[in-house]
């Protein structure tokens, strides 16, 4: 009765939806201008990853999420960078870490009209070691007169070459057919793989921040585990490290500890790092630096670690150089910057003097608590009957829409799905999400709220 006007399979397969847990992560690498960007558009469905012309342009978002013959997964756009800045042999190098670090089956974009290029072969030969599924897409097959051309790079080795035109949608179909045959269900690392075992974190934020300081205190006396998977060149490591009494597996160390900082198209590099972290991580200790103003570059880090759906510890480093006038700068910044995750624990802490390092485990661990965390749908449901009849959402055009129940679908993060008898406002989504927080806690974990109307 609670169900009223929505049939069990649509309610089954909304729950199903935001019960799927974390989504297998796919790839699109290629030398610049192959259509890398035009494609991601195709699989999205929509213009959200515009194509960029302007050179040294760093893109906030890498990562998407895409749905295809009802299966979901995250595609990453690995293009429209600056080529000029970076140099292509770099910026193809970086894509094809991250798609060999973080993805679970890549996309090669080439273009058909130019054919296979060195640096196309150069690429091949890092995706083939680190033996991750590859789907060729041959790309610029605007009509049939073109399918001879993409034909010839049978020759890169890696199999049929799925003739596309990400431009006019012609192929795209039969390419997404061949992706979904080699995507896992599941990303690689699963989290419950690590049941029992270390929690994954990612040590986040731009560069001299003080990242490899912090490792480098919270490493120090205590064991440190290089965990280096044998018979690959790879860069990214995980280190085990002890601490507060558990072993933590910090994950791709090997580029904080290389404390290379490139100077050209160190933000692309950067992007690429922090979302290959996150896609490993459980929770984000995201690093800002209190001896510089909060800048672009800090809340777009954190926006990635939410989007990503991560825990999140914010930790204020470089405490030890903190004064009076800075302080009354700094609580500005963090309202009128970072009101979005006032939610996340906050530890101020020097990695220089060890200020409050013992107040990170706690407040890792409360994050990781609530990202796990579930609510009963009795409760749930208690809670949103008198959400509802003490603050109904305002009447429009003569109806008044309700909500008739809600479940929580999925943890890590928590999902809710809420069910309701008309389209409900943004201010009134956002004020339900803010009093589930009062109600439920969920310090430290973002939540994920959608609504399904009934038709
Ligand atoms: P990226 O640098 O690999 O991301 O490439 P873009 O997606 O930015 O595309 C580079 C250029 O190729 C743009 O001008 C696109 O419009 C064009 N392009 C992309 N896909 C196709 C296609 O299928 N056919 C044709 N003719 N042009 C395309
Ligand atoms: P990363 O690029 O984020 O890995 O940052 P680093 O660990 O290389 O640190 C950048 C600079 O900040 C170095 O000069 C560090 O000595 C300095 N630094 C790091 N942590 C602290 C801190 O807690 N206090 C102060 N005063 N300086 C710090």
């Amino acid at each position: 009765a609670a169900e009223e006007g929505f049939d069990a399979e649509e309610v089954d397969s909304e729950l199903a939806a935001a019960a799927s847990g974390p989504l297998p992560v796919l790839a699109v690498v290629g030398r610049p201008n192959v259509g890398k960007s035009t494609l991601v558009n195709r699989i999205l469905g929509r213009r959200e990853a515009v194509v960029e012309d302007r050179p040294g342009v760093t893109r906030d978002r890498v990562t998407y999420e895409a749905e295809w013959a009802g299966r979901r997964f995250k595609v990453v756009d690995t293009g429209g960078w600056e080529q000029d800045v970076l140099g292509i042999q770099a910026s193809v190098a970086a894509q094809a870490e991250f798609a060999i670090e973080a993805a679970d089956a890549v996309v090669l974009v080439v273009d058909a009209t130019v054919g296979a290029t060195d640096t196309d072969d150069a690429v091949v030969k890092l995706l083939r070691r680190a033996g991750k599924p590859v789907v060729l897409c041959a790309n610029k097959v605007d009509g049939p007169s073109m399918e001879a051309e993409a034909a010839y790079l049978w020759s890169l080795g890696l199999g049929e070459p799925h003739p596309v035109s990400a431009l006019h949608g012609r192929g795209t179909g039969d390419m997404l057919d061949a992706v979904l045959e080699v995507l896992p269900d599941a990303p690689r690392e699963t989290f419950g793989a690590t049941v029992g075992g270390p929690r994954r974190i990612a040590l986040i934020g731009r560069p001299n921040v003080g990242k490899s300081s912090l490792l480098n205190k919270v490493a120090g006396e205590e064991r440190v585990v290089v965990d280096e998977k044998a018979g690959t060149t790879r860069d990214p490591v995980d280190e085990l490290i002890d601490l507060g009494g558990k072993t933590w597996r910090f994950v791709d160390t090997a580029g904080i500890r290389r404390r290379v900082h490139l100077q050209d198209g160190a933000d692309y590099y950067a992007s690429l790092r922090t979302a290959a972290a996150l896609e490993k991580a459980e929770a984000a200790v995201v690093l800002i630096d209190i001896s510089e103003p909060i800048s672009v570059q800090d809340t777009r880090i954190i926006t990635m670690a939410v989007d990503a759906g991560r825990a999140l510890v914010i930790a204020y480093n470089k405490w030890d150089v903190m004064d009076d006038e800075r302080r009354f700068y700094l609580e500005r910044e963090i309202e009128q910057e970072l009101v979005q995750v006032q939610w996340a624990p906050r530890v101020n802490i020097s990695a220089r003097t060890g200020r409050h390092m013992e107040k990170l485990v706690p407040a890792i661990e409360t994050a990781l608590a609530s990202w796990e965390s579930r609510v009963p749908t009795g409760k749930l449901n208690g809670f949103l009957g008198q959400l509802v009849a003490s603050h109904p959402h305002p009447v429009r055009g003569g109806k008044q829409p309700r909500i008739l129940f809600g479940t929580q679908a999925g943890t890590c993060p928590p999902r809710f799905v809420l069910f309701a008898s008309g389209f409900l406002e943004a201010g009134y989504r956002r004020f339900i999400e803010r009093r589930l927080r009062e109600e439920f806690g969920f310090e430290g974990t973002p939540i994920q709220v959608s609504v399904r109307v009934r038709e």
